[in-house]
């Protein structure tokens, strides 16, 4: 019998999959709001917060006037080096491939007496990953402080670390103080991207018989108005946001929800009124605080049967992973335009790819030229099959064969480097290699998508099943799959 195909969907809408995922036996789905649920116009989400960091910065004294943000600067899955003041781009074994110090990238010189000795490890404070699209004006005015500093242009000494602790104080107050909030949900229009599909996708999976949870970091005033902003022009009439969800938990706390056991407490009106939650959650729901435990306990509801969708690489994903073994979902907004980027560089890449083998085999040669050629100048091994003026003039020719080859290739390669980003290249891709972020991804990121509603496509009864993975030693060789 005919398999009838999925419908036809662009490659960047699809969900991807590290670790074999049945939607089937998921009874419970938890989603994150901001940048999850509720997708943002990043430039101006992360303007909004600069401008405010930068006001208070000014107010300090720092003659920051002339700055602005510049959302290219920086890019998710980049890592703060606050011993040396710069942002670096690590590969998956945290090997620096990218590195610039203030705003400017450092040359190759400058980047491997930096870094030769020194591998990107998440684990010490020194590094600081760039973990989600929040922190894109903290990364950006990080960069911008650190020009200053080195200008003697602040008006007190600072080491980086106690630089970047102070500029990230400043972007932190924005998110806990009002005025963002206030601004943002003054105007939402101007701020949260509409995506009617999202809200069919979790009627679908409701209907399937999920229970669906909302778990944000963001305080109730905020999430109720970009959630009904969001989604109750996209329900049936008469039902709002609220009706979607068996539980809602707001100031969630993340990732200490996950990692301690918080009281709840019920939220009783909506001016945000609290009360101490006595006894279990209840369905429909809404509450402030807790932890997951109780979720799990309240739900009666283990957690390989929980999947949970967010876009934070560590409060979201890997915290929910390691801790609970919830399955996980990353959203990865960025993804559309890199997947896009990659189709259009496509043939590009094959034309790489095959230069590149051009290129392995000349090398081989020429490596056996030169090794014939060291046997018979010290005469030992099997009879040569040319003489040393032969073996010369091919050694000659194959090495001026690799220079025009190299000329060739090497424009092209950087163009794959540049693509998306042309000081960063893709989120996913570090030189020829995984990133860093890529790495962190496979290890807690059951499945990965670009964003919510592309669960629509998949339907509630999804298999998402891992592909085989590649290695070194497989008979055609990594890529190689590729060709045409
Ligand atoms: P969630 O993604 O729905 O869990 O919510 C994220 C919340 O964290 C939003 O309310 C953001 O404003 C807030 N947030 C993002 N970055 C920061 C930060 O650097 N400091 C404090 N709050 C933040
Ligand atoms: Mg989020």
């Amino acid at each position: 019998m005919v398999k009838p195909e999925p419908p036809d969907q662009p490659r960047g809408r699809g969900i991807f999959c590290n670790r074999t995922l049945n939607l089937r036996s998921v009874r419970a789905i938890g989603y994150d709001m901001d940048y999850t649920l509720v997708d943002y116009r990043v430039a101006a989400f992360e303007q909004m917060v600069y401008a405010q960091a930068r006001e208070r910065l000014a107010s300090e004294g720092w003659p920051v006037d002339g700055l602005e943000f510049d959302p290219r600067m920086v890019a998710r899955g980049l890592v703060i080096d606050t011993e040396r003041g710069n942002l670096v781009k690590a590969n998956r074994f945290g090997f620096v491939k990218r590195a610039m110090h203030g705003t400017r990238m450092l040359e190759h010189a400058e980047q491997r007496d930096a870094y030769a000795q020194t591998l990107v490890d998440l684990n010490d404070p020194r590094w600081v990953f760039l973990n989600t699209l929040f922190s894109l004006s903290e990364g950006c005015l990080f960069a911008q402080a650190v020009d200053l500093l080195d200008r003697g242009a602040l008006p007190r000494p600072f080491e980086y670390a106690s630089l970047y602790r102070h500029v990230r104080a400043r972007v932190d107050a924005q998110h806990l103080e009002g005025h963002l909030k206030a601004e943002i949900a003054a105007a939402p229009e101007r701020y949260v991207v509409q995506d009617p599909e999202a809200a069919l996708a979790l009627l679908d999976q409701k209907a399937a018989g999920k229970k669906l949870l909302l778990i944000t970091n963001s305080e109730w005033s905020f999430t109720s108005k970009m959630m009904a902003h969001a989604y109750d022009r996209h329900l049936p009439d008469g039902m709002t946001w609220r009706q979607l969800f068996d539980l809602v938990i707001v100031a969630a706390r993340k990732p200490v929800f996950f990692t301690e056991r918080g009281p709840f407490f019920e939220v009783v009106d909506e001016a945000g009124l609290l009360r101490p939650l006595m006894g279990p959650l209840r369905p429909g729901g809404l509450y402030l605080g807790g932890c997951a435990s109780q979720v799990e306990r309240d739900l009666g509801i283990s957690g390989d049967e929980i999947l949970y969708v967010g876009d934070h690489m560590f409060g979201d994903v890997h915290v929910s992973k390691r801790l609970l073994s919830w399955r996980t979902a990353l959203v990865l907004r960025e993804l559309d335009a890199e997947m896009a980027a990659l189709e259009s560089f496509r043939e590009t890449e094959l034309r790489l790819m095959a230069m590149m083998r051009e290129k392995e085999g000349l090398e081989a040669r020429l490596s056996q030229t030169r090794l014939a050629l060291q046997r018979l100048h010290t005469g030992y091994g099997p009879a040569p099959t040319a003489d040393a003026a032969t073996l010369e003039a091919r050694v000659h020719d194959l090495r001026g064969q690799l220079v025009a080859l190299d000329a060739e290739i090497a424009p092209l390669a950087k163009a794959g480097t540049e693509l998306v980003n042309a000081r960063w290249g893709l989120l996913t891709r570090a030189g020829n290699d995984k990133s860093h972020l890529t790495r962190q991804i496979e290890r807690y990121a059951d499945i990965y998508t670009s964003r919510v509603s592309n669960f629509l496509h998949a339907t509630p009864f999804a298999y998402f099943r891992s592909p085989r993975g590649s290695l070194p030693h497989d008979p055609a060789g990594p890529g190689m799959e590729a060709q045409p």
